[in-house]
């Protein structure tokens, strides 16, 4: 009989990067303000716009809470269409179904597992609304011609960008690129709150969608513009909900952003020993690995990925290395194969890649504080587990 060990290297590890508690202290015991929309959410503010550039930013619960305000800042309706892919997490595709909507999924790329870019035009109607480009492990989607197909049928973009904060695209900033991006500081994710997000809005979208998004953050008030002097009646102007977080979560993020640039470096060092690590197997037939970004395009080391050969390979290789304290996992069940998927959605053509790619795809253990012996350890057993 097989018995398990310990897990000795996890999948993941939210790490603290120092100041998180010193913040909540200066945010709840010498600020005194625990609402949301103080100083450290400023602060938040400032950072995602200075550093990421060409766009207005607000701090939200979650990627989930990101994705809804979105829907509602470009008033989805019931009966429109939304395109997205299948392989994606569930909040991308209910954000739009909680408004009536329908998402509408494409298939994937092999090389990216993001949207096939040349499956979009295909799978526009007269209901179509908006695409909704998912940046699947921080690697970019094929931007410039999502951008080219959408423009040419009025459509709006909102980047799922929950795993690709700091990643870029033809030297931008992914989150900044569409009309809107949504970003995720979940505890799974590079930089973290617990629970949180934000709403990026690009400064080409222009002052009218920046005040719309205003209103809704602070639940369909005019609250802003009424602290800014520019109205002297604080009143409910269109629809909008609790987005914002309290100063605590801010004051927690603040603390991470300050060392994004630092986590995502190292993330991508372990990706790349990875990559090095796991190539004699790739040449060797055995697995297919993340494919290389070209020059101008890099990730943000969100995640590192194997595709097995199958999906009963996959499961004895999980089960190999839980037995040497090492966890590995699959992911998404694609949303169109999903009974909510079935019910809100519906498939604009065969889902052959995101099927087949769902069923081989295992993701290996990375989080900052992993060392280069860890890599090593995880590569060593996958080799061992090919070669014997
Ligand atoms: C994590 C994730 C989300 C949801 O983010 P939350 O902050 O947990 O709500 C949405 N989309 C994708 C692609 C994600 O990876």
């Amino acid at each position: 009989m097989i018995t398990k060990t310990d897990t000795t290297i996890p999948f993941n590890k939210p790490f603290i990067a120092g100041n998180e508690l010193a913040y909540i202290h200066d945010a709840v015991i010498t600020k005194g303000r625990l609402s949301g929309g103080g100083s450290f959410t400023e602060r938040c503010h400032s950072w995602l716009s200075q550093n990421l550039g060409n766009c207005l930013a607000f701090l939200t619960n979650s990627c989930t809470s990101a994705l809804e305000m979105s829907a509602i800042m470009i008033d989805i309706k019931p009966g429109d269409e939304v395109i997205m892919p299948s392989f994606t997490f569930v909040s991308t595709a209910n954000a739009f179904a909680l408004r009536g909507a329908k998402p509408v999924f494409v298939d994937i790329r092999s090389d990216t597992l993001n949207i096939d870019e040349t499956l979009i035009a295909s799978a526009i109607t007269s209901r179509t609304r908006a695409i909704v480009p998912v940046h699947y492990a921080g690697v970019a989607c094929e931007m410039d011609s999502i951008l080219e197909t959408a423009g040419q049928s009025g459509l709006i973009v909102i980047e799922d960008a929950a795993q690709a904060l700091l990643s870029t695209y033809r030297g931008k900033f992914l989150g900044t690129i569409g009309h809107v991006g949504c970003l995720s500081f979940h505890e799974t994710k590079n930089i973290i709150s617990g629970e949180g997000g934000a709403v990026l809005i690009n400064n080409d979208s222009g002052r009218d969608l920046m005040e719309k998004a205003g209103v809704i953050w602070e639940k369909g008030t005019n609250r802003r513009a009424f602290f800014e002097g520019s109205t002297d009646k604080y009143t409910w102007i269109r629809l909008g909900s609790s987005f914002l977080p309290s100063e605590i979560g801010a004051a927690f993020l603040m603390a991470q952003l300050e060392c994004a640039h630092t986590i995502v470096e190292n993330r991508r060092t372990l990706a790349d020993l990875y990559y090095r690590s796991l190539e004699p197997l790739q040449k060797a037939g055995f697995v297919r690995l993340p494919e290389n970004l070209s020059d101008d395009s890099s990730s943000n080391g969100h995640m590192f990925y194997i595709l097995t050969c199958s999906s009963t390979e996959r499961s004895r290789l999980i089960e190999f290395l839980a037995r040497r304290g090492i966890s590995a996992l699959s992911h998404y069940i694609p949303l169109h194969s999903s009974p909510a998927g079935q019910k809100y959605g519906r498939m604009a053509g065969p889902m052959t890649i995101t099927n087949d790619i769902s069923e081989r795809i295992l993701r290996l253990p990375l989080y900052h504080e992993m060392g280069p012996k860890d890599v090593g350890a995880v590569s060593g057993a996958i080799h061992e587990f090919y070669l014997g």
